[in-house]
């Protein structure tokens, strides 16, 4: 006897370019048998399909539970809102300083309590990726992934001198990120950080493709210069401005420093996240021919695939990189199409309105925070404009579930096949529906996403078998399990 069958759905296979008509028997958490029919007789439960697609849960491998609000709260919140987007694994970007848990100190001591505080609060199952930031986290790397499974770290190439929101942040680099005296977030360390990982690599040779260092890369010297001309013209406003003030060169020459570093301490697997520009696509496209022994991998965001300069949301889409105008975005999904891209994101950062803009000085970006939402949206987001433009439902797959679980280490995610989790989403391609933020779990409020029309609608997501949302609401209790890794 199956604990479950789900019958009559169109299966969507990141391996296989046919979309399959079948049942899919569920035991003990695990897919334990897909057929063309499994007889309702054979199962303790049966759930009707209604012939919906049915997609592996999703993998948001870029969201930043924890930054605004306390991670105690926003896992709750949050997590609901990726499930109601068909994600089931939320991977998360954690650091010491100010922002998430507002303090510093070692790992070792630092990431039990992140732990402590997420037991029990995630709708889906969830891992972090961590930040060194202080010289002593470099040699806390190993120790994090035989420990806790982390195997996936994060270097913010223009934090050093510009912090979190440019212009708007306050005190110094020190104060900002709470490291000790004498310390440099600085390009040196990021070569540090870069031999400690490749160390870890080597010393773990059954799981060296599945540790990684991933970059976001814009350059802050750039920004600087580039923000100061911006505000002295006067000419531009909001998103444009914004856009023109962290220009895309600034995002290329980053790739490269990164690069160049990676081939320097033979770090062997880069991400390069969220890529928003054709300047930084280009870039990143010419250091892999530079670098052949560098696997590199490509990230772009929902936010910068759906969104231009001139979206109504205007400093509600405030992001870093920003939002680019409507030439960069076709070139991202050209290049997406192509598959020169390998993993499709939210970097979901759940930035309350009364928070987002300042309060003196709404229609000024360069005072309002960094960040939003998404990951509700990301799979009906990328079906809508993926399928205007001629994505297999395969490659979506791909993007948003195989790719990043197979990078990030976990093993039995990402795909729907016998033996992985049961993490099934059942997505109706003939509905739509317009973004309201008013409908989602999430705490945010607002959403730069708010009107659009998407077509295709998650209609329920399965972790490992229990159904955790349908019916545009999420069920039960949390049962989000923390994934140390490879999973
Ligand atoms: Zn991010």
């Amino acid at each position: 006897m199956y604990d479950l069958v789900i019958k009559n759905v169109r299966l969507v296979s990141p391996t296989n370019p046919e979309v399959r008509n079948c049942d899919i028997a569920i035991t003990d958490e695990k897919i334990a048998a897909i057929e063309d029919t499994i007889s309702a007789d054979q199962a303790k439960s049966i759930y009707d399909g209604k012939s919906y697609l049915a997609f592996p849960g999703l993998v948001d491998a870029h969201m930043h539970t924890g930054i605004y609000s306390h991670l105690s709260e926003d896992a709750i919140t949050e997590s609901k809102a990726a499930a109601m987007g068909g994600v089931t694994t939320s991977i998360n970007y954690m650091r010491t300083g100010q922002y998430y848990l507002n303090k510093t100190g070692k790992y070792a001591d630092f990431y039990p309590e992140v732990l402590a505080i997420s037991d029990g609060k995630f709708h889906v199952d969830y891992a972090y990726h961590l930040a060194p930031i202080r010289y002593e986290h470099r040699d806390e790397i190993e120790m994090l992934i035989e420990k806790f499974g982390v195997t996936s770290f994060k270097i913010f190439m223009f934090y050093g001198s510009h912090g979190l929101h440019g212009k708007a942040s306050k005190g110094s680099q020190n104060e900002f990120l709470m490291t000790p005296e004498g310390e440099h977030y600085d390009i040196a360390h990021f070569e540090f950080i870069m031999r400690s990982v490749q160390q870890a690599i080597e010393k773990n040779p059954d799981k060296s493709d599945e540790i990684s260092l991933s970059l976001h890369c814009e350059t802050a010297e750039i920004m600087r210069a580039y923000t100061e001309i911006v505000e002295r013209e006067g000419t531009l406003s909001g998103l444009r401005a914004y856009s023109a003030s962290r220009p895309p060169h600034s995002e290329g020459l980053a790739i490269f420093i990164a690069s160049y570093l990676a081939h320097e301490t033979a770090c062997k697997n880069i991400n390069l996240l969220h890529l928003s520009s054709q300047k930084a696509v280009d870039a990143a496209l010419m250091m892999e021919q530079c670098f052949p022994h560098v696997n590199f991998k490509k990230e772009v965001t929902i936010g910068h695939l759906l969104l231009d300069v001139d979206s109504p949301a205007a400093g509600h889409a405030k992001v870093n990189p920003p939002i680019r105008d409507r030439e960069n975005v076709e070139y991202l999904w050209s290049k997406l199409l192509e598959g020169k891209l390998d993993w499709v994101v939210s970097d979901h950062a759940c930035c309350s309105a009364e928070f987002k803009l300042d309060n003196k000085n709404p229609d000024n970006i360069f005072l309002a925070k960094s960040g939003f939402g998404g990951t509700e949206y990301l799979l009906s987001g990328l079906h809508t404009e993926g399928t205007k433009r001629g994505m297999t439902l395969q490659h979506m797959a791909q993007l948003v579930c195989h790719n990043p679980a197979t990078r990030y280490g976990l093993r039995s995610k990402g795909d729907i096949a016998v033996g992985y989790d049961a993490d099934i989403v059942l997505y109706d391609p003939n509905d739509s529906f317009v973004v309201r933020a008013a409908e989602s779990e999430s705490a945010q409020g607002y959403t730069p996403f708010e009107g659009m029309e998407l077509s295709g609608k998650v209609k329920s997501t399965f972790l490992r078998g229990q159904l955790i949302f349908e019916n545009g609401k999420t069920i039960g209790e949390s049962k989000g399990k923390y994934l140390k890794r490879p999973y």
